[in-house]
């Protein structure tokens, strides 16, 4: 049976960030349960990776579920140009309540590269509204904010966006803050700050290039000096939002609030598509006007998608409850305990933690990089032992469903010590 759904996939589909020579071991999945995705042979996987960091509380949440079946009853979905409703009202307040004072308006997308979008049209316009030309952008190397062609252009350039070179615009880059390069970078934005229309960042930790994580401190820094450049700062929740990082969001690490956050993923708990920007009212302000060609000329067909409002709520709902906080702490120590045992390993590079978010670099002769060998070797070690992980090349990381057991987490950790025994 599982033979003859990969051989009906192969036929017909094409499947992301994949060679698709080579890509015959395709596993169907055919159920999914809390913490665990079971094949079409029945065959359970911890889902290590909330699925591409998206699931919070589980697969198929009862309540999640029943809460999206009453809206699917109800309404299952209106033009949000000209007319609202109640899901996106309550999600928006509750949101909003959620975030930094400074935040007050949300813009709704449906997933995390168009929120960077609207995030980027909203800097670029807000000046060009006011008359102002500030044509440069500001991101950090080996940042990643997404797969369309302006969320491409400020992440971090590499193999994947070398066919594309020509049609990305410019970006100023910088490396990550430490104490050591602070001065130095501060010195570099100075020379261009009157052209920079805004710096958009993941705040943190770098999901995409590798689970890279660098100070709060050094970054409120950072960011307090660019705003007072009167740079626009584009923060990008898009993975560390909804309690990766430890806290609710990043933002609750750092002295300096942004102008623009950008959410998804886990925003409606990874059950529906649904993205979303929010930003201050000066901001909003700037588009505010009796000249209709001010306005932000952005929208999605399923911008505000009632039931996608409603996972988000469902799921915020989920959030807020102790034992889930008291789990996201449990995951926490968890992982801190792990650390310190594999600082210990001779075959460990690194060993690192933000939160619910851990990650390791296994030492190889080769630098680190995602196209490492390590991951023709790693991915299906894990697979095999019933654990779905995806290393980044020679680096493991680990963003488990909060629903996760203490026993299956340390399961994970004991295949991982097995693993640097056998491998490498
Ligand atoms: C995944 C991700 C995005 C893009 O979100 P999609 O929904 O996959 O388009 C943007 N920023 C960060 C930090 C991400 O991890």
């Amino acid at each position: 049976m599982q033979q003859s759904l990969i051989e009906r996939d192969l036929a017909v589909n094409w499947h992301p960030y994949t060679q698709m020579k080579g890509a015959e071991d395709l596993i169907p999945i055919v159920k999914g349960e809390g913490a665990y995705i079971f094949d079409a042979n029945g065959k359970r996987y911890i889902d290590a990776v909330s699925s591409w960091w998206v699931t919070l509380h589980g697969h198929a949440h009862p309540y999640i579920a029943q809460k999206v079946s009453e809206q699917l009853n109800t309404l299952e979905q209106v033009i949000f140009a000209g007319f609202t409703h109640p899901n996106a009202i309550e999600l928006s307040e509750r949101l909003l309540n959620l975030l930094p004072q400074n935040q007050q308006k949300v813009f709704y997308t449906d997933n995390g590269s168009t929120a960077i979008e609207v995030a980027l049209k909203m800097c670029i316009q807000y000046h060009f509204n006011q008359g102002v030309q500030k044509p440069k952008i500001l991101a950090f190397n080996n940042g990643y904010h997404g797969d369309t062609f302006g969320a491409m252009s400020v992440s971090g350039r590499g193999l994947w966006t070398d066919p594309f070179g020509e049609q990305l615009f410019d970006v100023l880059f910088i490396d990550v803050p430490t104490q050591a390069n602070l001065e130095e970078t501060k010195a570099f934005i100075s020379k261009y700050s009157d052209e920079i229309a805004c710096f958009v960042y993941e705040p943190l930790v770098q999901g995409a290039g590798g689970m890279l994580m660098h100070n709060a401190d050094d970054l409120s820094e950072l960011l307090t000096f660019c705003h007072s450049k009167e740079i626009l700062l584009i923060q990008d929740e898009i993975f560390v939002g909804f309690g990766r990082t430890g806290k609710l969001f990043a933002t609750n690490y750092l002295t300096q609030s942004a102008d623009i956050m950008c959410f998804s993923k886990g925003l409606t708990g990874g059950t529906m598509p649904l993205g979303l920007t929010t930003c201050t009212q000066n901001i909003y302000d700037a588009f505010y006007s009796n000249d209709k060609t001010k306005a932000l000329f952005h929208g999605h067909s399923f911008t505000a998608s009632p039931l996608a409002c409603a996972a988000a709520l469902a799921s915020l709902d989920l959030l807020e409850k102790e034992e889930t906080q008291q789990a996201i702490l449990r995951i926490c120590n968890q992982h801190a305990d792990f650390i310190e045992i594999l600082k210990k390993h001779p075959k460990v590079k690194d060993a690192r933690q933000q939160g619910t978010i851990f990650a390791m670099e296994w030492k190889t002769p080769e630098e680190t990089s995602y196209f490492s060998d390590m991951h023709e070797q790693l991915y299906p070690y894990f697979l095999e032992r019933g654990i779905l992980m995806r290393p980044l090349g020679n680096i493991i990381y680990l963003v488990p469903p909060y629903c996760v057991s203490h026993e299956d987490l340390e399961y994970i950790y004991q295949t991982i010590l097995d693993a640097l025994d056998l491998i490498g």
